[in-house]
Parts: C-alpha cells; sequence; structure tokens
C-alpha cells in the first residue's frame, strides 16, 4: 500500500468506521484543531470546549489501539490554522504518496477539500463517514422534479426501507404519527429526572482556547458542562435517556418551563452530530427499550423520538446537499432587520425570550420548541436579516453544524427559503407560548393584551407580520384562514395593531 495520509474532522469521530477495522503500517491519521474552524463565526465557548475535548479524547482512543497519528493542538508550532495549507505541509514533510478523507458534512469543507484534492499531485480518494442512514443525495433523488419537499413521505419511506416500527407494510400502532397524542404542556404531573452528566475536568482545553485568544460567547464551569465527550460517554446517555426520560420524551416535547431546562429531552445531538454515537445505534436502543417495557414506554413516545432521528436529521441533511450553496443565501421575505441586542446578553423583559436565551448563554443548549417557537419566531416577527439569524444559531448552540443549523433556521424557522423545509412560516402570537409554558404568567407583558400599556409584543407583531407579507402568504392554503380573521377586523383594531407593531419594531432593544 502506498504511504496514505487519512484526514479525518473534528465531527467524524465515528470510532467504528471500517478505516478503523485493521492497523496498516502504511496509513497516518491526522486531525488538527484549527483557527479557521473557530473563527467562521462566534462559537459559545462549550462548543469549541466539547470540539476539541471529544477531538482529543478520540485521538488518544484510536492512538492506544495501535494507529499512528498526528494530532496538531491549537497553539502548537507549526499548526497553520488552515485545513489545505496544514494537509499540503504535512503531504511535503512526510512525504505521503495517497492522500483520503471521509466526505465532509459542510458544504465550506467540501469545497476545500475538492480544491486540495486539485493542487496536490499525489493521488486521492473521498470515504463515506458510515454514520447517516442515506447517503447525501438520496433526498435529492426522491424528490426529483418535486417543487416541495414533504418529510412525512420521506419518513414513511425511511421507516419501509429500513423496517423501523413496521408490521409488514404497516406502522406498528397503526399510524404513521403520534403528534396528536403528544405536546402537552408540563405542570410537574411527573418529576423530571435530574440532568445526566459526568464530572469532566476540561481545564487544559479551556486554558488552551484562551491562550489562542479565540473570541468565543456564553459560559462554562463544573456544573454547567455536561456533555459526552467519548463514545462510552455518549452511549451511556442514551442508555439514560432510554430508561428514564423516553417514558415522556413525546408527552412533553413540545413543552417549555421556566425552571426546566432540559425537560425529557435526550441532549445527545452533540454526540450524534460529531458521530460519537450512530443513528443506527441510538434508534435501536430506543426500540430495545420499548419492547423491554411497553407498560412504561408507549408508542407515542418512541415513534416521535424516532420520527426525530430518521426523519427531520436525515431530511435536513438531504435537503442541505440538494440546495446548497444557494440555499444559504436564500430570503424570500427580503427581510433586513438586525438581530435585537438581548440575543447576546438575555436582557429583555420578554420572559420567554429571557429564560430561553439566558439557558443557551448558560448550557448552549435550547429545546427544540424554545429555538423554533420563542427565540426563532420572534426574529422573524422582528423581521430579521436571516444571515444574522444563522450566525447567532450557528454560534451559540452545542449541535450547530451548518448542515442541520441552516435547513432549521432559514428554512423551518425562519421560511427563507419559500417553503422548501415547511409548508408555512412557525408563527405564533402569545397564545401559544401561554398553552405551552408557564412563561407568560411570570412576564412583565400581559401575553392577553394585543395593545396598550404592557402589551405582549408576540400579539401585534405577528398581526403585523401577516399584513406587510400577505403578498407572498396570501395564497398559502395553510395561513389563508389568517387573512379571513384579519379581514374580519375592523379597521380600528387593525390600525391600533400596526401602530403597537410599529412602535415595538422602532423600540426592539428596549422590550
Ligand atoms: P431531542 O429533542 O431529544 O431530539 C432527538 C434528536 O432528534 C436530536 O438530538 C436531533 O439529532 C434530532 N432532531 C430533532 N429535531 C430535529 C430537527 N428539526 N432537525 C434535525 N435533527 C433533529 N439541531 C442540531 O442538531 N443542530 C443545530 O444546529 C440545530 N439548529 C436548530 C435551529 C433551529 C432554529 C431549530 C428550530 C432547530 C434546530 N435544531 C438543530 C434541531 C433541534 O432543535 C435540535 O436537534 C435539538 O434541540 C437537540 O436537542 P436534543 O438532542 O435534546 O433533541
Amino acid at each position: 500500500m502506498k504511504k496514505t495520509l487519512r484526514l479525518i474532522l473534528g465531527d467524524q469521530l465515528n470510532e467504528r468506521h471500517s478505516w478503523f477495522s485493521e492497523v496498516n503500517k502504511d496509513v497516518v491519521y491526522v486531525m488538527m484543531e484549527m483557527r479557521q474552524e473557530t473563527d467562521y463565526v462566534t462559537h459559545h465557548i462549550q462548543k469549541v470546549t466539547a470540539f476539541f475535548s471529544a477531538m482529543r479524547a478520540f485521538s488518544t482512543e484510536i492512538k492506544s489501539k495501535g494507529h499512528d497519528f498526528i494530532y496538531l493542538k491549537i497553539n502548537e508550532d507549526g499548526n497553520e490554522q488552515s485545513l489545505i495549507k496544514n494537509i499540503k505541509k504535512i503531504i511535503s514533510e512526510f512525504s505521503f504518496e495517497h492522500f483520503e478523507y471521509l466526505l465532509p458534512d459542510e458544504y465550506r469543507l467540501d469545497e476545500q477539500l475538492k480544491q486540495l484534492c486539485e493542487e496536490i499531485s499525489i493521488s486521492t480518494q473521498a470515504v463515506d463517514t458510515e454514520h447517516f442512514l442515506t447517503k447525501r443525495n438520496d433526498i435529492a433523488e426522491f424528490f426529483k422534479g418535486k417543487k416541495q419537499f414533504l418529510m412525512e413521505n420521506f419518513y414513511r419511506k425511511m421507516r419501509r426501507d429500513h423496517d423501523i416500527l413496521m408490521n409488514g407494510k404497516d406502522p406498528v400502532g397503526e399510524k404513521w404519527n403520534f403528534d396528536h397524542d403528544n405536546r402537552n404542556k408540563y405542570k410537574g404531573e411527573v418529576p423530571i429526572p435530574p440532568a445526566y452528566s459526568y464530572k469532566k475536568d476540561v481545564s487544559e482545553v479551556v486554558e488552551d482556547i484562551a491562550k489562542a485568544g479565540i473570541k468565543t460567547i456564553g459560559t462554562i464551569d463544573e456544573s454547567n458542562f455536561h456533555w459526552p465527550m467519548d463514545r462510552r460517554q455518549a452511549l451511556q446517555f442514551a442508555r439514560y435517556f432510554c430508561r428514564e426520560l423516553l417514558p415522556y420524551f413525546g408527552t412533553y416535547q413540545d413543552a417549555m418551563h421556566t425552571e426546566e431546562k432540559f425537560l425529557f429531552h435526550s441532549r445527545i445531538s452533540f454526540a450524534l452530530n460529531s458521530k460519537l454515537i450512530s443513528p443506527k445505534e441510538l434508534v435501536e436502543k430506543v426500540i430495545e427499550a420499548w419492547e423491554e417495557d411497553q407498560d412504561k414506554i408507549n408508542i407515542a413516545q418512541v415513534e416521535g423520538y424516532i420520527r426525530q432521528v430518521i426523519g427531520w436529521r436525515e431530511f435536513m441533511r438531504g435537503i442541505y446537499w440538494a440546495k446548497m450553496p444557494d440555499y444559504a443565501g436564500l430570503n424570500y421575505f427580503g427581510h433586513d432587520r438586525k438581530l435585537p441586542n438581548f440575543y447576546w446578553t438575555a436582557k429583555t423583559k420578554m420572559k420567554c425570550m429571557e429564560k430561553s436565551i439566558k439557558q443557551s448563554l448558560s448550557e448552549s443548549y435550547a429545546h427544540h420548541i424554545q429555538r423554533l417557537m420563542v427565540t426563532g419566531n420572534f426574529a422573524l416577527l422582528n423581521m430579521t436579516d436571516p444571515a444574522e439569524v444563522d450566525k447567532w444559531y450557528l454560534g451559540i448552540y452545542i449541535d450547530a453544524i451548518e448542515w442541520v443549523e441552516i435547513t432549521n433556521t432559514r428554512g423551518m424557522s425562519q421560511f427563507a427559503d419559500g417553503g422548501i423545509v415547511g409548508s408555512k412560516p412557525y408563527l405564533s402570537s402569545a397564545n401559544y407560548m401561554h398553552k405551552m409554558s408557564n412563561y407568560c404568567p411570570n412576564c412583565h407583558y400581559d401575553h392577553k393584551k394585543k395593545t396598550g400599556d404592557k402589551a405582549c409584543p408576540f400579539n401585534s407583531l405577528y398581526w403585523n407580520f401577516y399584513n406587510t407579507h400577505r403578498d407572498k402568504l396570501e395564497k398559502n392554503q395553510r395561513v389563508a384562514m389568517m387573512y379571513r380573521t384579519w379581514d374580519k377586523k375592523s379597521n380600528e383594531e387593525k390600525n391600533e395593531l400596526l401602530t403597537q407593531a410599529d412602535y415595538y419594531l422602532n423600540h426592539v432593544d428596549d422590550l
């Protein structure tokens, strides 16, 4: 075999990859911590720490199995801080004759690696990461010729193709979707098990980040850094989820609570996205837990969870590869407003926003409904430039990697893709917030008031949004109802709502 260099990126920590099935003295693996990855947006300190720590643990594990490994730390002498420069330098220094890399999940890195392969004179090969259930282009093939990509159709195909929760040709429980049984508000009916965590000393990595002068947001200390850093810990996280949280996952999937940051969510996204654990083994564990104890875990919980992992997650990846690079510039509504300052400080009187942002800054985590119906919803009502929204989401969350961030943010949350991911914008007034959370009773604003002193901003901004974008939304059957309701309002009421919204938009940083 030719003397081969194999590149592993920081989100490709798949110990079970066939690359590692045997030790080959002609193969050297390389991983590197680089400023090009820490600086493309301002990341949360926990995100940078988690990636560097998990990468270091991964290299130690692979080395312990006898593989040859080059690992470049962030402050190492000779680290060029750029993927292309580092690889070129290593190839020439050690006279490698062949270069291989695992297919990246980000378009940006895919382009860089293609460019590198054109520029070097040795043979090259790109290899699958053996992580996802689908290939990059499966979704594009599946929806070929279709204007809209329906997640539900894709999800059913995934269930059939992989024989997951199937009784022959029929779905287990005789329904594909149990959403109707889920979506409860959490009122403390069942206790929430403590957040699973480990004591981890990441001080060396945190010091390295500080020494390098990397700009970060958010906070890190022993009490708020919970993330699994290696495969063993990721598997323990998954087991804990199946045993303790899955029984109520679906029921409270959409609930929000001032005192409960994680509710029954699995917090497995970092482990999944860095590939410490695979979606296939996660789903197998969930099904195993359900089969072992169907009295404790019902099908609605299991189906609800599996849809997220084999449905939404793979669907978003497929859309990303079908639509990039254009997707990153889509702005259907032409929004151009700035993201309000309180997204960076949590200093706002809106309780739902304050709680969701504060938690994001301290934990590098918010659950799906907080991201979609609180911070995402407000950014949309504020008519924020989607590029600003992307930057915030990409930086702040532990699990944010562009393929899954941008499709959720620009697509699902901001409808900037004009309806590729979702069939209508996810918008709500204070009604939804009050229905699904306990934020409103503790808020400075009155969720019942639409105008006047202390009227909840979500209410007037909601109607203002529909009014402003009538030309783009009126013909959408899924929102036509809103226009019928709006048209029934008196001119006086409409004017009051629009004046209130205008005031709030002009004073958004004071809300
Ligand atoms: P759980 O609620 O326990 O769900 C289990 C798993 O399902 C998640 O870990 C995740 O892998 C998968 N999943 C659930 N919903 C989605 C979804 N819509 N898209 C893709 N996978 C999903 N997820 C990311 O992994 N990275 C992101 O950068 C990201 N950005 C988001 C931005 C916005 C505006 C929104 C609305 C959602 C975003 N999501 C993102 C999806 C989802 O919010 C997170 O995956 C989830 O909150 C992670 O927490 P968890 O592991 O506790 O998830």
